[in-house]
């Protein structure tokens, strides 16, 4: 019996084109998403004890908690499942656009518009070297919206930040149909954020 799930993908593969291809999003979802799934099912074998009854948010929260053995495995498969959940849920082929209501004024309060707010996100995604993903974070103290960038699967969890945004600046998620050219699928995934999704991300992160 798995402990974790993979959630259905909300469009079919071919619902992100042009901005990302179908082959992309059925390799990235159906493979890459998968497999950390998979090994963050099979790493937890034995210690299902200190997860049952818990979202793999908490336990990235709190991962210092995590048997030493196993943690660096749920650092990394854990991650990989639950920042794949997150970049799932924040697309849409009826993306774009602009944010509203709550989530609107906090960038406009903290970044002092939408163009400077876009700006800072794609500076993230683009100043990564190697794995990552860039992100939109509501830190847990201040609940403050703010920008970062976190290596590998790395949860910006793990550091008291609640993701609600996020570009996945893995080969994997642009490289069939951009090549080399990250920078053009950074630019490109704008045309796909769900804002009424992150949106709701924001206002359930602020509580
Ligand atoms: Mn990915």
């Amino acid at each position: 019996m798995p402990i974790f799930t993979l959630p259905n993908l909300p469009y079919s593969y071919d619902a992100l084109e042009p901005h990302i291809d179908a082959r992309t999003v059925e390799i990235h979802y159906d493979r890459h998403h998968r497999t950390y799934l998979n090994n963050l099912n099979a790493s937890l074998e034995g210690n299902e004890n200190i997860v049952t009854g818990k979202t793999i948010e908490e336990i990235l929260a709190n991962v210092e908690q995590v048997p030493t053995e196993i943690r660096q495995k749920v650092i990394n498969q854990g991650g990989g499942y639950a920042n794949h959940n997150l970049y799932w849920a924040q697309l849409s082929p009826n993306g774009g656009g602009f944010p509203t209501g709550k989530l609107a004024k906090a960038i406009n309060e903290q970044f002092t518009d939408f163009n400077k707010f876009q700006e800072a996100v794609t500076n993230q995604a683009k100043t990564i070297f190697g794995s990552g993903y860039a992100w939109v974070v509501v830190d847990n103290a201040s609940k403050k919206l703010e920008v970062m960038q976190t290596a590998n699967q790395n949860s910006p969890l793990s550091v008291g930040k609640t993701p609600i945004m996020t570009i996945d600046v893995w080969e994997h998620a642009y490289y069939l149909k951009y090549q080399n050219l990250r920078p053009t699928h950074i630019d490109a995934i704008w045309k796909l954020f769900n804002w009424d999704q992150i949106g709701k991300f924001y206002e359930k992160a602020l509580k």
